[in-house]
Protein backbone atom coordinates (compact mmCIF):
# COMPACT_ATOMS: atom_id res chain seq x y z
CA UNK A 1 0.00 0.00 0.00
CA UNK A 2 1.38 3.38 -0.58
CA UNK A 3 -0.51 6.50 0.55
CA UNK A 4 0.79 10.10 -0.20
CA UNK A 5 0.62 13.24 1.80
CA UNK A 6 -0.45 16.05 -0.84
CA UNK A 7 -0.64 19.78 0.55
CA UNK A 8 1.06 23.23 1.05
CA UNK A 9 4.29 23.44 3.82
CA UNK A 10 2.17 23.75 7.44
CA UNK A 11 -1.24 22.18 6.25
CA UNK A 12 -0.25 19.36 8.97
CA UNK A 13 1.11 16.81 6.82
CA UNK A 14 3.62 15.48 9.47
CA UNK A 15 1.66 16.03 11.91
CA UNK A 16 -1.01 13.72 10.73
CA UNK A 17 1.88 11.55 9.08
CA UNK A 18 2.56 10.36 12.59
CA UNK A 19 -0.51 8.93 13.42
CA UNK A 20 -1.20 7.56 11.03
CA UNK A 21 1.91 5.38 10.60
CA UNK A 22 1.07 4.10 13.94
CA UNK A 23 -2.38 3.11 13.32
CA UNK A 24 -1.66 1.63 9.85
CA UNK A 25 1.62 0.37 10.22
CA UNK A 26 3.30 2.32 7.46
CA UNK A 27 6.62 3.24 6.78
CA UNK A 28 6.92 7.10 7.13
CA UNK A 29 9.46 8.58 4.36
CA UNK A 30 9.44 12.12 4.31
CA UNK A 31 11.75 13.86 1.97
CA UNK A 32 12.52 16.69 4.07
CA UNK A 33 13.46 15.40 7.07
CA UNK A 34 15.82 13.02 4.58
CA UNK A 35 17.29 16.42 3.42
CA UNK A 36 17.36 18.02 6.43
CA UNK A 37 19.45 14.89 7.89
CA UNK A 38 22.08 15.03 4.83
CA UNK A 39 22.55 18.70 5.70
CA UNK A 40 23.02 18.23 9.23
CA UNK A 41 25.58 15.47 8.38
CA UNK A 42 27.40 17.78 5.89
CA UNK A 43 27.29 14.87 2.83
CA UNK A 44 27.69 15.49 -0.69
CA UNK A 45 23.88 15.21 -1.32
CA UNK A 46 23.34 17.84 1.82
CA UNK A 47 25.70 20.24 0.60
CA UNK A 48 23.92 20.31 -2.91
CA UNK A 49 20.71 20.27 -1.42
CA UNK A 50 21.87 23.30 1.27
CA UNK A 51 21.60 26.57 -0.99
CA UNK A 52 18.06 25.50 -2.22
CA UNK A 53 16.03 24.88 1.06
CA UNK A 54 17.64 27.83 2.79
CA UNK A 55 15.55 30.20 -0.09
CA UNK A 56 12.88 27.81 0.06
CA UNK A 57 12.91 26.63 -3.35
CA UNK A 58 12.81 22.61 -4.29
CA UNK A 59 16.14 20.59 -4.20
CA UNK A 60 15.98 19.41 -8.02
CA UNK A 61 14.45 16.59 -8.62
CA UNK A 62 16.91 14.35 -9.80
CA UNK A 63 18.55 14.19 -6.31
CA UNK A 64 15.75 13.66 -4.60
CA UNK A 65 13.66 10.84 -7.18
CA UNK A 66 17.09 8.86 -6.36
CA UNK A 67 16.35 9.06 -2.57
CA UNK A 68 12.81 8.32 -3.03
CA UNK A 69 13.21 4.98 -4.97
CA UNK A 70 16.56 3.58 -2.83
CA UNK A 71 14.01 3.77 0.29
CA UNK A 72 11.05 2.22 -1.20
CA UNK A 73 13.41 -0.44 -2.53
CA UNK A 74 14.12 -1.45 0.96
CA UNK A 75 12.67 -4.44 2.74
CA UNK A 76 10.65 -2.59 5.67
CA UNK A 77 8.67 -0.88 2.53
CA UNK A 78 7.20 -4.18 1.52
CA UNK A 79 3.98 -3.65 3.61
CA UNK A 80 3.46 -0.06 2.50
CA UNK A 81 4.75 3.09 2.97
CA UNK A 82 3.62 6.67 3.80
CA UNK A 83 4.80 9.14 1.13
CA UNK A 84 5.73 13.10 2.88
CA UNK A 85 6.86 15.83 0.76
CA UNK A 86 7.25 14.04 -2.55
CA UNK A 87 6.40 13.51 -5.38
CA UNK A 88 6.48 17.64 -5.21
CA UNK A 89 6.64 18.11 -9.20
CA UNK A 90 5.00 16.20 -12.05
CA UNK A 91 7.88 15.00 -12.74
CA UNK A 92 8.93 13.50 -9.82
CA UNK A 93 5.14 12.23 -10.22
CA UNK A 94 5.63 10.52 -13.22
CA UNK A 95 9.49 9.03 -12.32
CA UNK A 96 7.64 7.49 -8.94
CA UNK A 97 5.21 5.63 -11.42
CA UNK A 98 7.65 4.67 -13.65
CA UNK A 99 9.49 2.78 -10.48
CA UNK A 100 6.51 1.26 -8.29
CA UNK A 101 5.93 -2.01 -11.01
CA UNK A 102 9.45 -2.61 -9.73
CA UNK A 103 8.51 -2.98 -6.49
CA UNK A 104 4.84 -4.35 -6.50
CA UNK A 105 3.08 -1.38 -5.50
CA UNK A 106 1.12 1.50 -6.80
CA UNK A 107 -0.81 4.77 -5.54
CA UNK A 108 -3.75 3.70 -3.58
CA UNK A 109 -4.97 6.98 -2.21
CA UNK A 110 -3.00 10.63 -2.41
CA UNK A 111 -4.33 12.81 0.46
CA UNK A 112 -4.97 16.34 0.06
CA UNK A 113 -4.65 18.37 3.39
CA UNK A 114 -5.90 21.87 2.28
CA UNK A 115 -5.69 25.11 4.32
CA UNK A 116 -6.28 28.45 4.33
CA UNK A 117 -3.10 30.69 3.36
CA UNK A 118 -3.24 33.07 6.21
CA UNK A 119 -3.44 30.36 8.82
CA UNK A 120 -0.14 28.44 7.09
CA UNK A 121 1.65 31.15 7.69
CA UNK A 122 0.68 31.18 11.25
CA UNK A 123 1.13 27.45 11.54
CA UNK A 124 4.50 27.78 10.02
CA UNK A 125 5.95 30.45 12.21
CA UNK A 126 5.09 29.33 14.91
CA UNK A 127 6.42 25.72 14.01
CA UNK A 128 8.95 24.25 16.67
CA UNK A 129 10.39 20.86 15.96
CA UNK A 130 12.71 18.13 17.50
CA UNK A 131 15.93 18.38 16.61
CA UNK A 132 16.56 14.64 18.19
CA UNK A 133 13.47 12.85 16.55
CA UNK A 134 11.83 15.16 14.43
CA UNK A 135 8.45 15.86 16.11
CA UNK A 136 6.30 18.73 15.56
CA UNK A 137 5.03 21.04 18.20
CA UNK A 138 3.24 24.88 17.51
CA UNK A 139 3.48 27.86 19.88
CA UNK A 140 0.30 28.22 20.34
CA UNK A 141 -1.77 24.98 18.86
CA UNK A 142 0.40 21.99 19.87
CA UNK A 143 2.92 23.08 22.83
CA UNK A 144 5.17 21.00 24.35
CA UNK A 145 4.44 20.00 28.21
CA UNK A 146 7.61 21.95 29.16
CA UNK A 147 8.58 24.86 26.90
CA UNK A 148 11.22 24.19 24.17
CA UNK A 149 11.39 20.91 25.43
CA UNK A 150 10.21 18.01 23.28
CA UNK A 151 7.16 15.83 24.81
CA UNK A 152 8.50 12.42 23.29
CA UNK A 153 12.00 11.78 23.57
CA UNK A 154 13.15 14.72 25.70
CA UNK A 155 15.13 16.22 22.63
CA UNK A 156 15.51 20.17 22.38
CA UNK A 157 13.04 22.46 20.02
CA UNK A 158 14.02 24.40 17.55
CA UNK A 159 13.30 26.70 14.83
CA UNK A 160 13.27 25.90 11.29
CA UNK A 161 15.75 27.98 8.90
CA UNK A 162 13.20 27.94 6.15
CA UNK A 163 10.25 28.89 8.99
CA UNK A 164 11.04 32.46 8.50
CA UNK A 165 8.65 34.77 7.36
CA UNK A 166 10.28 35.57 4.44
CA UNK A 167 11.30 31.83 3.14
CA UNK A 168 7.68 30.57 4.38
CA UNK A 169 5.93 33.36 1.40
CA UNK A 170 8.58 31.61 -1.26
CA UNK A 171 7.42 28.14 -0.25
CA UNK A 172 3.98 29.04 -0.20
CA UNK A 173 4.46 30.40 -4.19
CA UNK A 174 6.63 27.59 -5.04
CA UNK A 175 3.98 25.16 -3.54
CA UNK A 176 1.55 26.87 -6.22
CA UNK A 177 3.88 26.79 -9.18
CA UNK A 178 5.31 23.49 -9.15
CA UNK A 179 3.44 21.44 -6.65
CA UNK A 180 -0.37 22.28 -6.70
CA UNK A 181 -0.39 20.86 -10.57
CA UNK A 182 -0.28 17.74 -8.76
CA UNK A 183 -3.59 18.14 -7.77
CA UNK A 184 -5.29 17.42 -10.95
CA UNK A 185 -2.46 15.17 -11.67
CA UNK A 186 -3.64 12.84 -8.90
CA UNK A 187 -7.39 13.59 -9.86
CA UNK A 188 -7.18 12.37 -13.07
CA UNK A 189 -5.96 9.02 -11.96
CA UNK A 190 -8.88 8.99 -9.28
CA UNK A 191 -6.94 8.47 -6.31
CA UNK A 192 -7.61 11.84 -4.66
CA UNK A 193 -9.22 12.64 -1.47
CA UNK A 194 -9.34 16.16 -0.04
CA UNK A 195 -9.24 16.45 3.42
CA UNK A 196 -10.17 19.63 5.25
CA UNK A 197 -7.20 20.40 7.22
CA UNK A 198 -8.18 23.63 8.84
CA UNK A 199 -10.13 21.55 11.64
CA UNK A 200 -8.34 20.74 14.98
CA UNK A 201 -5.34 18.28 14.71
CA UNK A 202 -8.05 15.51 16.16
CA UNK A 203 -10.83 16.12 13.55
CA UNK A 204 -8.20 15.86 10.27
CA UNK A 205 -7.14 13.11 12.14
CA UNK A 206 -10.90 11.52 11.88
CA UNK A 207 -11.06 12.62 8.44
CA UNK A 208 -8.05 10.62 7.42
CA UNK A 209 -8.79 8.10 8.89
CA UNK A 210 -12.35 7.10 7.55
CA UNK A 211 -10.56 7.98 3.87
CA UNK A 212 -8.01 5.12 4.47
CA UNK A 213 -10.04 2.38 6.39
CA UNK A 214 -12.46 2.76 2.99
CA UNK A 215 -9.37 0.95 1.71
P1 LIG B 1 3.77 20.11 7.22
O1 LIG B 1 4.44 18.79 7.54
O2 LIG B 1 2.59 19.95 6.29
O3 LIG B 1 4.72 21.18 6.75
P2 LIG B 1 3.37 20.24 10.13
O4 LIG B 1 2.69 18.93 10.43
O5 LIG B 1 4.79 20.38 10.53
O6 LIG B 1 3.14 20.66 8.58
O7 LIG B 1 2.47 21.37 10.82
C1 LIG B 1 2.88 22.75 10.75
C2 LIG B 1 2.62 23.41 12.10
O8 LIG B 1 1.22 23.50 12.34
C3 LIG B 1 3.21 22.63 13.28
O9 LIG B 1 3.69 23.58 14.21
C4 LIG B 1 2.01 21.84 13.83
O10 LIG B 1 2.13 21.63 15.24
C5 LIG B 1 0.84 22.78 13.52
N1 LIG B 1 -0.39 22.07 13.14
C6 LIG B 1 -0.51 20.93 12.41
N2 LIG B 1 -1.81 20.60 12.21
C7 LIG B 1 -2.55 21.58 12.83
C8 LIG B 1 -3.96 21.82 13.00
N3 LIG B 1 -4.88 21.01 12.45
N4 LIG B 1 -4.33 22.91 13.69
C9 LIG B 1 -3.40 23.76 14.23
N5 LIG B 1 -2.06 23.59 14.11
C10 LIG B 1 -1.63 22.51 13.42
P1 LIG C 1 9.53 19.89 3.98
O1 LIG C 1 10.19 19.33 5.21
O2 LIG C 1 8.67 18.87 3.28
O3 LIG C 1 8.83 21.20 4.24
O4 LIG C 1 10.72 20.21 2.95
C1 LIG C 1 11.73 21.16 3.27
C2 LIG C 1 12.53 21.50 2.01
O5 LIG C 1 13.18 20.31 1.49
C3 LIG C 1 11.70 22.02 0.82
O6 LIG C 1 11.44 23.40 0.91
C4 LIG C 1 12.63 21.67 -0.35
O7 LIG C 1 13.71 22.58 -0.45
C5 LIG C 1 13.21 20.32 0.08
N1 LIG C 1 12.38 19.19 -0.42
C6 LIG C 1 11.69 18.29 0.35
N2 LIG C 1 11.07 17.39 -0.42
C7 LIG C 1 11.35 17.72 -1.71
C8 LIG C 1 10.98 17.19 -2.97
N3 LIG C 1 10.18 16.13 -3.09
N4 LIG C 1 11.47 17.80 -4.09
C9 LIG C 1 12.28 18.86 -4.00
N5 LIG C 1 12.66 19.43 -2.84
C10 LIG C 1 12.20 18.88 -1.70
Amino acid sequence: MLIILLGPPGAGKGTQAEKIVEKFSLVYIATGDILRKAVKEGSTLGRKAREYMDQGQLVPDNLVVEIVRDRLMEPDCVNGALLDGFPRTVDQAVFLEQVLPDIETQVDRVLLIEVDENELIERLTGRRVCGDCGASFHVKYKPPRVRNVCDQCGGDLYQRDDDSLATVTERLEVYKNQTEPLVEFYEGRGVLEKIDGNQDIDDVSDQINSALEKL
